[in-house]
Formats: structure tokens, C-alpha cells, sequence
């Protein structure tokens, strides 16, 4: 295919915000492609060269690419850099200067895809002495055999600043669109999904829906050294919930570090990070646990890594631990200062049989059978299995107290479903920041079956100095329709806290009723649950309480007790920190 198809293609896709119309594009695209193209033309699409789990990387920065755009154009670099600095994207500066110089265009051969490429793969391999020079050739080859339009989206692509909008699911559904006829889109969907979780790599997915169908698609099999995407967890509003999720459990500490996926085939290791980065460089430590500790000469494990302060042995903050994944030098020396320690939590794949299949409580037994544990270092992550609400408590508060960020939940008969956050899975159980005793001050009516109640409340801080309330936020969930439907709901709201008897409540404070909205003299006094406060504009007090959940009323409270805006002022302060 000539690259100036695929140029087209990026300008198309730049004018068309729709999604949908998106995947439309690149499937015409797809369609013309021959099959020795497809990875190619798929990886370029979303402005890459290599899979997203590949260590290689161009290293051309904007200095070497001025450099480069002056030698394939023939203006002076000075020129270039006077241009970059007036619009910051050398992908428009070398289409203007290209356009400028018509006349040399004439007897260029045109450029096909596989040669951008091919030049752009071998840009990364380069290494070495001499290899900055040999990067520049390799680059200003291409951009010199360009048109001025495909000059701009090359410059682009190697700067890794294509941006043209195309999302994974954009992919996903243009694949399906290209090669599979309406009626089994759906499932094609479906294959093209599982193909990717596993692979990484729609280039490698497009080819084979392409070739060989959804036959093909449904063949595809996890491949060792290639990172897959990872089970992911719910969130759980509370412990008990959390408990009563499921007939079997197992509750985990919820380390507070980075996930690391641990594979091994002959003799070699790889590990990556949940966004699939490979850092098995950065943690030589952790390849030499893994080659003493696990039985298996193949295998996917997963855990999770936390940085340990050397002097206390208590786990250490993220940021922290993530120093020594962007260490790409001295690492010895790192790893003196930062050792680490891992809990290991999931096995995918051992010696042949893939466990996606295979319930928790399975992959857990086949998991412990095959580490041999070194406490603090490398060990299997705390397990309690229990449904008794006063154990798992306690194991929470442990967990609390040793700086993790809370507790997993996990159901003992789900089975692992890799890139999902499956509901019935994982349920994550972490404190919610200090609740706030704030004021309602406004409400809308409800519709449909909540017509004729309040919704939607507006919630108040006070402000000292006025005596005002001023908002900060506004809430509808916690709340259940009516009393009956709270019935066996033993968390710890309380029944009485209902749409309607908290209309009630309020009707007689009503200020003023326009259209749905109303305004309420602030008088009632709600316990409220949130996830974070946020600075907003869009609030009298400045700031926006993010999800915020009605726990319960607060009877014993006037208003003067309610919480004031200096309050809010310091938790936002606090949790910045
Ligand atoms: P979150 O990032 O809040 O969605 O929580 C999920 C993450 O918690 C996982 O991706 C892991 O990195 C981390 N995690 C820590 N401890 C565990 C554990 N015992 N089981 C599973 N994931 C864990």
C-alpha cells in the first residue's frame, strides 16, 4: 500500500470526532490492506511502531528530528526551529516547507508503507556508537522521499505525537466491521477482544481475522513472554457488602505497590506492569527470586511489588517503589536503597494448562504448590477465608495498620477473565476519606417512579464568617425509593434514610420552588461518604465533593454543629498530601 493512503486515512480521521464514523474509516483502510501489511498498517493507525509491551523505542527527540527535517528539506535548521517555535508541531512545520519546494517532488518514488516501517523499525534497533547518526538517516531518508502530507504524519508518528483518535475499541470494532458480516459481528466483537487481551496486538489480530475467520480468532492462545491484560477488581462501598457478595471468599491484603506479571518459558523471565510495560530490567533482584522460588518451567504468575524501607522493614510509598520501575540505570545501587518485597496473589498458566477455567480456590492451591516462600521477600500475598464479618474485620484493621490500602475480597468460584473488571470477581475494600456532616440546601423533584419526591440533594458547608451555607456538592445515591427495600440491609446506613421520608423532612424548609429545582433553608443535617474533594468552579464554596453517599441523618446535630468550609478547605489540603 502506498503511505499516502494511509496519510489520507490519518487526515480523515483527525476531521472525524465520531467514533463510530472512525472505525468505519479504518475499515475500508483494512480492507484494502494485503494480508504481509496488516500488523504494519494497524500498529501505525494508533501511532506505533512496536506493541505496546515492546522495549523498543525510536529515542529521536526534537533537536535530531530539526536536524533531520533541514537535511531531507534543504532549509537551514535554524529556519526549522524558528518555524517550530512559532507553532510547536514539526509535523506541520515540514508540510509547510515541503509545499514550499513544489518543484522536487517530481520524480520522487512514491512511498510505500512497508518502507516507512521498515525504516522506523530499524530506527529502534540501532544501538550504539554512531547510532544517532544512523537514526538520523534512517529518518530523513523517508522524510525525504515525502510528500508534504505524509512528511507530517511520519514526523508525527516517530515523535510519538500522532494523536489522530484511534482507541483500542475503535480498532476492535473496525476489524469486526472489515472482515465479518453483520450477523456475526457481535461474536466477532467478542473474539477480536479475547484475542487482544491475550496477544497485545490487534496488527497480529487483524491478520488473522483476515485469514482465517473467527475459527482462527478462537484459536488464538496466550503466548509466554507476551504480557496478557489482567482480571481487574470492583470497588465495594464497605466490607460487609463486600462479604455478602459472595458464598465462598478469601480476603487478601490489598498491597499498596505496583502489580507485576511474572512470566517464564526456557529458562528466561519477563516481567510486566498491569499497562503491560516491560520492566525486567529495572528488577534483576526479583528475576533471581523467581528463578530459586518457583517450581515450573513455564509459567504466568501475578503479585505485587512493594518497595520495603531497608532500615524499618515497613512497606514504603508508591512513589517510591515507582523510582525503581523508571530506573533505567545504577540499578544495582537501587536496589540497595529500595529492596523489595512481593506477594503473589494469581497463577494464569503453568506447564501447558491455562487457568482461565479454573476457580480462585483452584488457581490459589496450584499456586502455593509451586512457590517456596521467602517470608518478607517473596511470599504468597495474606489469605483469610472466612465470612464471619468480626474476623474479616480485624484482618482489615491488620492490614490498615501495616500501611496497606485495605483489603481484596474474592470469590472463591470466579474464574479469571483476563481485561475485565468482572462483577462476581474481585470486590477492593479501602477507607473513604473522614465522612462530613454537611447541610441539604437545595433538591430537584424526581421523575418517573421518584415523581413527587425529592432527588438529588444539594449539600452545604458553612461558612464561618457569613453564617452561610455555601454548596459543595450534590448527591441522589445512598438512598433507597422506600423503607421496605432497605429490609435486610445490614450495612451500617440507616433504614430510615429515604427518598420519601426525607422529602418529608424537608418540605417544610422549602425557600423557593422553580421548575425541578427547589431551594431548602438549611435546617436537616446529613452524614455524607465521599471519594474525594475536587476544586470546582461550579460551586459556591469552590469545591465539589466527588460521589458523595448519604450514610445517615444526623438527628443529634443543628446546623451550627454541621461542617464548616474551613473543614473541607483542610481535607483537600490533607489529601493532596
Ligand atoms: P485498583 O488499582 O484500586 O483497581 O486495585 C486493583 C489492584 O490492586 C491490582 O491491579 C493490584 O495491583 C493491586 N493488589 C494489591 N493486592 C492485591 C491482591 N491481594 N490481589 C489482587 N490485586 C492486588
Amino acid at each position: 500500500m502506498y503511505y499516502s493512503r494511509l496519510a489520507d486515512t490519518y487526515e480523515e480521521l483527525e476531521k472525524t470526532p465520531a467514533k463510530l464514523k472512525k472505525s468505519g474509516i479504518i475499515a475500508r483502510l483494512l480492507k484494502e490492506s494485503e494480508p504481509k501489511e496488516m500488523g504494519m498498517i494497524v500498529l501505525l493507525l494508533q501511532g506505533k511502531v512496536f506493541p505496546i509491551w515492546s522495549e523498543k523505542e525510536l529515542g529521536i527527540a526534537n533537536l535530531l528530528m530539526i536536524k533531520a527535517i533541514s537535511s531531507a528539506t534543504g532549509f537551514p535548521a535554524q529556519k526549522v526551529e524558528e518555524r517550530f517555535k512559532r507553532t510547536g508541531d514539526l509535523g506541520l512545520v515540514v508540510e509547510e516547507l515541503i509545499k514550499n519546494k513544489r518543484q522536487s517532488t517530481l520524480f520522487r518514488k512514491r512511498l510505500m508503507v512497508e518502507k516507512v516501517f521498515g525504516n522506523l523499525q530499524k530506527i529502534a534497533e540501532v544501538e550504539g556508537k554512531g547510532s544517532q547518526d544512523r537514526k538520523f538517516q534512517l529518518v530523513s531518508e523517508i522524510i525525504g522521499s515525502a510528500e508534504a502530507k505524509e512528511a507530517k504524519y511520519i514526523v508525527r508518528t516517530v515523535l510519538g505525537e500522532l494523536r489522530v483518535g484511534v482507541a483500542e475499541g475503535i480498532v476492535r470494532d473496525a476489524i469486526a466491521e472489515a472482515f465479518f458480516h453483520e450477523n456475526e459481528r457481535k461474536e466477532a466483537i467478542n473474539a477480536i477482544e479475547w484475542g487482544w487481551f491475550l496477544t497485545g496486538d490487534y496488527g497480529e489480530i487483524a491478520g488473522i481475522a483476515k485469514e482465517k475467520g473467527l475459527v482462527g480468532l478462537r484459536k488464538v492462545r496466550l503466548d509466554i513472554g507476551k504480557p496478557i491484560q489482567v482480571l481487574l477488581a470492583e470497588k465495594s462501598p464497605s466490607l460487609i457488602d463486600a462479604l455478602e457478595s459472595f458464598d465462598e471468599c478469601a480476603i487478601e491484603v490489598k498491597y499498596d505497590g505496583a502489580r507485576v506479571q511474572i512470566h517464564k518459558k526456557e529458562g528466561k523471565i519477563w516481567l510486566y506492569t498491569r499497562r503491560l510495560e516491560n520492566i525486567t530490567k529495572q528488577f534483576p533482584d526479583l528475576v533471581e527470586l523467581v528463578k530459586k522460588h518457583v517450581k515450573g518451567s513455564e509459567f504466568i504468575i501475578e503479585g505485587e511489588i512493594l518497595a520495603i524501607d531497608p532500615k524499618t522493614h515497613r512497606p514504603m510509598t508508591f512513589q517510591t517503589l515507582s523510582q525503581r520501575i523508571h530506573r533505567k540505570y545504577d540499578i544495582e545501587e537501587t536496589i540497595k536503597q529500595i529492596p523489595i518485597q512481593v506477594n503473589l496473589f494469581d497463577v494464569i498458566y503453568l506447564n501447558g494448562k491455562s487457568f482461565f477455567e479454573s476457580a480462585f480456590k483452584e488457581r490459589r492451591k496450584v499456586l502455593e504448590s509451586i512457590i517456596s516462600e521467602v517470608p518478607g521477600k517473596f511470599q504468597l500475598a495474606e489469605e483469610l477465608i472466612t465470612k464471619d464479618l468480626q474476623k474479616a474485620e480485624k484482618f482489615y484493621k491488620k492490614a490498615l495498620e501495616e500501611n496497606q490500602e485495605g483489603v481484596m475480597v474474592k470469590n472463591l468460584k470466579a474464574l479469571y477473565q483476563p481485561g475485565r473488571r468482572v462483577a462476581g470477581g474481585w470486590l477492593k475494600v479501602k477507607p473513604t476519606m473522614e465522612n462530613l456532616d454537611l447541610a441539604i440546601v437545595g433538591a430537584q423533584w424526581g421523575t418517573g417512579k421518584r415523581a413527587g419526591w425529592m432527588s438529588s440533594f444539594v449539600l452545604g458547608a458553612r461558612d464561618e464568617k457569613t453564617g452561610r451555607f455555601l454548596e459543595c456538592g450534590m448527591m441522589g445515591t445512598g438512598l433507597k425509593e422506600k423503607e421496605q427495600e432497605r429490609e435486610g440491609d445490614k450495612s451500617r446506613l440507616q433504614s430510615s434514610v429515604t427518598f420519601q421520608n426525607l422529602t418529608k423532612m424537608l418540605k417544610p424548609y422549602i425557600e423557593s420552588d422553580k421548575g425541578s429545582s427547589i431551594k431548602i433553608r438549611p435546617k436537616v443535617v446529613v452524614e455524607v461518604a465521599y471519594e474525594e474533594i475536587q476544586k470546582s468552579p461550579n460551586y459556591e464554596s469552590g469545591y465539589a465533593l466527588r460521589f458523595p453517599r448519604i450514610l445517615r441523618i444526623r438527628f443529634d446535630k443543628g446546623i451550627e454543629q454541621a461542617d464548616t468550609l474551613k473543614r473541607l478547605e483542610r481535607l483537600y489540603e490533607q489529601q493532596k498530601k
